[in-house]
């Protein structure tokens, strides 16, 4: 990625005099870089720390430069006014005054989410989200309300309820370690509510197919409250720079984050208004409330705790919980990637617990990359004090990502993998977090079946995995492994194996280790094995899980796959949870399974993916499944070797030979160089006729450097000339040629049809632009499907219907 120059074409360090003289006496000049209406984006910079400080802790910056000496907020002309006279020097920072100011548009095509992150669910498609989950996994998750939010107490129809998600598997009764998180407490921090709704999507998604998603459901309660300040949230979704809650008891005017509202996250009772970490007026972005406690979105998430997490602490500033504390505690916001440590209130004085806390915090974010470290200003009544305070637990404040509304390319691609793996960690490690995080973490396991009757384990032991970018960690030599099979190694009853280091010796902090299985002491079946281990100073690390599947010969899925129309046989991948095979010439596969049930995937080349769900499996069962696959017609396809085919073009959109996927010419958005300033140019497809085209897919080669955040191509469609709809969008860089590939059912069966690519840039900082090659809209349907041919009819007699045949004969013209 190209670095990104400040766009310093705006006034550096310009006094805020300077300024209002420029702005308000002579607009024109003005004009030349500061735009006239507020609010504006900001790098304040302070006097010195000991100011900096103070103000961020009333001011709750979005970004924090210390080593540049500035903070990063938006202002309006009063904040601005207090800001000089404070002795600040104010810069503006266009690209994020710009995007502030732009309104809040739906995408083209856009049916869901939040208008112009269709990534992010809304407070109501969120809830619609946990209810469905409640019912598709009726004994892993419920859905409980446990307070309302302010507007709901004001009138009991409006607002929403508080409600909590758990997860655990109500069939397995032992006493549980608790992970409690909430999320979107400040409203306007977009990815927070999405990351934790997709991470019980993950989870529930994978009981019973991955072995620590199962054991995590199975020996964990997990509460998660996706939306803690749901008023404030709705206000957030039209696209203000909402924070609060929308309490507007003490302050009914005023534009958001300033104006009506309380800061929930400086509303908990756990040293409350104590130090001037936050403000005590009503407008303010930081205001605390009239008391501890006083909103009822708090008060909801203070009872919850309370009955949730075991209280391990005395409530004082300077008793340590003990080491084997058991429950973590996390609350989601953005932006910054840091994981904040306590204390809040007071940043400069360690808490009782210094070392855990730290420790836990530096393994966490060795998973998200992030910058384990406290808080730039205090803060205090935040739910990270009161977690940690009251109840002793190892409670953070994690702040995701680069930005408040998230471009939905960068949550799907880093924010949520980076952030699905912390938290798997913290809830592997809930049962004793200060402990486990001094230990290994046991990752990359895997089974390998050595002949009929065993098997082998091997996983991977790394006791250094801590974050390095604010202080460090010691590690150890590992010096032992272990494994169970059945249940985890906590539950009494549950043998260890022990395991041997691959190389020979325990003499490294990073070991490989295995063990050999005896799978005739296993039932036909799918054994979940845990692993485990320990380092030289004794502590046993996380556990990493995976499924053996032993097999027998008499349980499997079996069929023939044939191409629907013609008959002939397809080779085809037959999938069926964690077990593939694939079809013989003759059509013909024979999957071995586990006993259960499986949802039964068919995919080959130019055909339909099929899916045949639910098929059951019992032992010694051999069951039936043939499947008929439609095949795949191109309905059109270019590579651009035959010219312009129809395509027009504006801009500098063109043909060349400058950078191609296959043959001698692609489509590029600027050939030669970058794309340049406010461009919004289009690449549009001729009118295309799909009429009998079902299950239409478009493809492309595609490679692009856009400027991440800033610059797009939008792939858009539309039917009879009428409006475009956007399908997608690309930005950021793709530096080698991938293959694009989307269905597209709007289309099916339409005659007039086009799909264009259409270039947007704003004013600076430009890349290399878009690379287009192959071109392919293809489909099934009546066309693409071959007639019946003699021999394939006389060849699979046996297997087909003769009055179905018979029938298919009559049919031959
Ligand atoms: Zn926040």
């Amino acid at each position: 990625m190209k670095t990104k120059s400040p766009q310093l074409t705006i006034l550096p360090f310009v006094l805020f005099q300077v300024f209002a003289f420029l702005l308000f006496t002579k607009p024109v000049l003005a004009n030349e870089s500061w735009p006239e209406e507020g609010p504006w984006v900001v790098k304040a910079y302070y006097p010195n720390l000991e100011k900096g400080r103070a103000m961020a802790s009333l001011l709750a910056p979005w970004e924090f430069h210390q080593n540049e000496g500035y903070f990063l907020l938006e202002v309006n002309m009063d904040l601005m006014d207090r800001l000089v006279e404070e002795g600040f020097q104010l810069e503006l920072d266009l690209k994020k005054t710009e995007k502030l100011a732009a309104h809040r548009h739906s995408i083209p095509g856009q049916r869901a989410g939040i208008p112009g992150y269709p990534c992010y669910r809304t407070v109501e498609e969120t809830y619609l989200m946990a209810q469905q989950l409640v019912s598709d996994y009726p004994d892993l998750a419920e859905w409980t309300e446990i307070g309302s939010s302010w507007e709901k107490t004001q009138d009991p129809d409006q607002g929403y309820p508080i409600m909590v998600l758990h997860l655990s598997n109500r069939q397995i009764t032992v006493q549980k370690p608790v992970f409690m998180a909430i999320s979107a407490i400040h409203s306007r921090e977009y990815t927070t509510a999405e990351l934790m709704s997709r991470f019980a999507e993950y989870l529930l998604e994978n009981y019973g197919r991955d072995a620590d998603a199962t054991w995590l459901l199975d020996y964990r309660d997990i509460y998660l409250v996706l939306h803690a300040n749901p008023d404030g949230r709705k206000k957030a979704e039209t696209g203000l720079s909402w924070r609060k809650n929308t309490n507007s008891d003490e302050c009914s005017s005023g534009t958001a984050p300033d104006g009506p509202g309380i800061d929930l996250n400086r509303n908990f009772p756990f040293q409350w208004n104590c130090c001037g970490g936050s403000s005590s007026s009503p407008c303010s972005v930081t205001y605390h409330g009239s008391s501890a406690a006083s909103e009822p979105e708090t008060q909801a998430i203070i009872d919850f705790a309370r009955l949730v997490i075991p209280d391990q602490r005395a409530d004082d500033l300077v008793s340590p919980a003990p080491l084997d504390t058991v429950g973590v505690f996390l609350d989601i916001h953005s932006y910054g990637g840091d994981v904040l440590w306590p204390w809040g209130y007071s940043p400069s004085t360690p808490p009782p617990n210094e070392n855990g806390l730290y420790r836990y915090a530096r393994k966490l974010a060795y998973f998200n990359g992030y910058n384990p470290g406290g808080s730039f200003g205090a803060v205090d009544g935040a739910t990270k004090d009161f977690a940690y305070g009251e109840f002793g637990v190892p409670s953070y404040t994690i702040e995701l990502g680069t930005a408040f509304f998230q471009d939905c390319s960068v949550f799907e691609n880093t924010i949520l993998p980076d952030n699905i793996q912390m938290m798997l960690y913290a809830i592997k490690s809930c049962s004793a977090p200060y402990m486990i995080s001094k230990g290994p973490n046991a990752h990359s396991i895997a089974y390998t079946q050595m002949g009929q009757a065993q098997g082998k384990i091997t996983a991977t032991f790394d006791d250094s995995l801590y974050a390095t970018s604010n202080g460090t960690e010691p590690y150890q030599n590992i010096v032992e492994t272990r494994l169970t099979i059945g249940t985890p190694p906590f539950i009494t009853g549950s043998t260890p194996l022990n395991m041997t280091p691959v190389d020979g010796q325990w003499d490294h902090y990073l070991e490989q280790a295995e063990a050999d299985i005896d799978l005739t002491s296993l039932g036909v079946g799918s054994h979940p094995v845990f692993v485990q281990g320990k380092d030289a100073d004794g502590n046993w690390g996380s556990i990493t899980s995976c499924f053996i599947h032993v097999l027998s010969d008499t349980t499997y899925i079996e069929g023939t796959i044939r191409e629907e129309g013609s008959y002939a046989p397809v080779t085809a991948t037959v999938r069926a949870g964690d077990f593939e095979t694939t079809s013989d010439a003759g059509g013909a596969y024979r999957l071995y399974v586990t006993p259960g049930t499986y949802d039964l995937e068919f995919t080959a080349e130019n055909y339909r993916p099929e899916t045949v769900m639910a098929v059951q499996v019992q032992e010694n069962q051999a069951v039936t499944s043939n499947i008929y696959l439609k095949p795949y017609c191109a309905f059109f396809e270019d590579d651009f070797e035959q010219g312009l085919n129809g395509w027009t073009a504006d801009g500098s959109w063109a043909i060349s030979d400058e950078d191609v996927h296959a043959g001698t010419y692609a489509w590029s958005d600027s050939p030669g160089g970058n794309y340049t300033a406010n461009q919004d140019t289009y690449l549009v497809s001729p009118i295309l006729d799909l009429t009998d085209a079902e299950d239409v897919n478009l493809s492309f080669w595609c490679k692009f450097d856009l400027e991440t955040g800033y610059d797009y191509v939008y792939l858009e469609y539309r039917i009879d000339g009428g409006s475009w709809v956007r399908e997608d969008s690309f930005n950021g860089t793709q530096s080698n040629w991938e293959l694009y590939s989307t269905t597209l059912p709007a289309l099916n069966n339409q005659s007039n049809v086009q799909i264009r690519f259409y270039l947007h840039s704003d004013g600076s900082v430009f890349g290399d632009g878009f690379h287009l090659d192959d071109f392919t809209l293809k489909g099934t349907g009546p066309s693409c499907s071959q007639e019946m041919s003699w021999e394939v009819l006389l060849e699979s007699w046996p297997t087909f219907n003769i009055l179905y045949m018979i029938s298919s004969i009559n049919n031959q013209p």
